[in-house]
């Protein structure tokens, strides 16, 4: 089967293999005589699936010790709320307004505790640049400092982590990595907790994965429902409430499809890491390098899994994206609040999908010359 060309935002594209595995072991896991979906998450089965999903994650990103890797529900939106209701005490919090996920983000939390916008890089143009760290104004007095790592949406992305103690700031760093987890290392010195929706690059939706240091555990706010506390999905192993069991099956398939990945001599993420800078280049360059597609936001911070970009006549938009569908290059449509185009380009996007999508768009810049 020759499958297409998926460019979805999210839920997007999942390895091939991974699917392919899924499917032989749908009606019967390792003659276990179950499906995966109808398993006790307690039995030993699950438990097993479970912990090795666990474990390859936490190596594939170097996890140190002393952060739990939580699996919950809920999404990157519901942990716009579980954050709050977990470190800011029903305080004061700083938020760096990047795009559009760390909008949300912000005025979610302005239901628990007092936000504190430190930055924004807000403009006419939309979100298209990231403030400089050395001018957010970071309160002293925040519990922690929430950014976006990559903007899904604006295609803005931090190439590296802000070091807040440098910054004169002890608060924890919290970041909101759902569209690029795993598409890169992560330097966890920097970092106090990290979430992401798993249906970018970890594997399909319903599954969140939260990474916290121990020492933020613990400090919940009265109101904070059980489930979504985050000492009580940790003393539990992520089993307090039923976790999404399928999606976390499906994410460690994913978890060894990136430990098998290898390139250049590297393996794991930081083949990965080399395959997306690869991807990102031939696409950035191949917008660049022509007189009808632009993208506006500032090469500093393009992002490497968000590309938006734009035809500069707009008249054309529906025959490209109809001419795209035809080669089997599909969800090309840029998000509502932006307009144009968008090509998603996680991990399980291979080289050859942004090299054929990038063939098409010079084949129809060509034809409309
Ligand atoms: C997709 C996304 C979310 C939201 O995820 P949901 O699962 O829809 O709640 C949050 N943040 C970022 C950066 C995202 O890309």
């Amino acid at each position: 089967m020759n499958r297409p060309y998926n460019f979805s935002a999210g839920p997007a594209a999942i390895p091939e293999e991974v699917l392919a595995t899924a499917a032989s072991e749908m009606l019967d896991w390792h003659g276990s005589g179950m499906s995966v979906m109808e398993m006790s998450h307690r039995g030993k089965e699950f438990i097993s699936i479970y912990e090795e999903a666990e474990a390859t994650i936490r190596e594939l990103l170097a996890v140190p010790g002393q952060f739990k890797i939580l699996f919950m529900q809920g999404g990157g939106l519901a942990e716009n709320a579980i954050v709050p209701l977990n470190l800011s005490r029903g305080g004061r919090a700083n938020f760096v307004v990047t795009g559009s996920w760390s909008q949300k983000s912000q005025k979610e939390a302005q239901k628990y505790c007092e936000v504190h916008i430190a930055a924004s890089n807000a403009s006419p143009a939309g979100h298209t640049s990231l403030p400089d760290p050395a001018t957010w104004s970071l309160d002293a007095k925040a519990s922690y400092t929430h950014i976006c790592t990559n903007e899904t949406i604006d295609g803005v992305e931090f190439q590296t982590l802000p070091d807040l103690k440098a910054l004169g700031s002890d608060a924890p760093l919290v970041i909101d990595f759902s569209s690029h987890v795993a598409s890169r290392p992560v330097d966890w010195s920097k970092v106090g907790l990290a979430f992401g929706g798993a249906q970018k690059n970890l594997g399909p939706a319903g599954l969140t994965m939260v990474v916290v240091r121990e020492d933020l555990l613990g400090h919940a706010m009265a109101v904070c429902p059980s489930a979504f506390n985050y000492k009580t999905v940790a003393d539990n192993e992520s089993m307090f409430n039923t976790p999404p069991t399928y999606a976390i099956y499906i994410a460690g398939l994913t978890f060894q499809w990136l430990k098998r990945q290898s390139e250049a001599g590297l393996t794991g993420i930081a083949a990965m890491e080399h395959r997306n800078i690869a991807k990102a280049r031939l696409l950035y360059e191949a917008i660049d390098g022509s007189q009808l597609y632009f993208n506006k936001v500032d090469a500093a911070c393009r992002s490497r899994m968000n590309v938006p970009f734009f035809l500069r006549d707009e008249r054309r938009n529906d025959a490209f994206l109809a001419g795209a569908k035809a080669r089997g290059l599909l969800q090309l449509k840029g998000h509502k609040s932006v307009g144009g185009m968008r090509a998603s380009i996680y991990n399980a996007m291979p080289l050859a999908g942004v090299q054929a999508l990038v063939d098409y768009m010079r084949e129809f810049e060509t034809k409309q010359a």
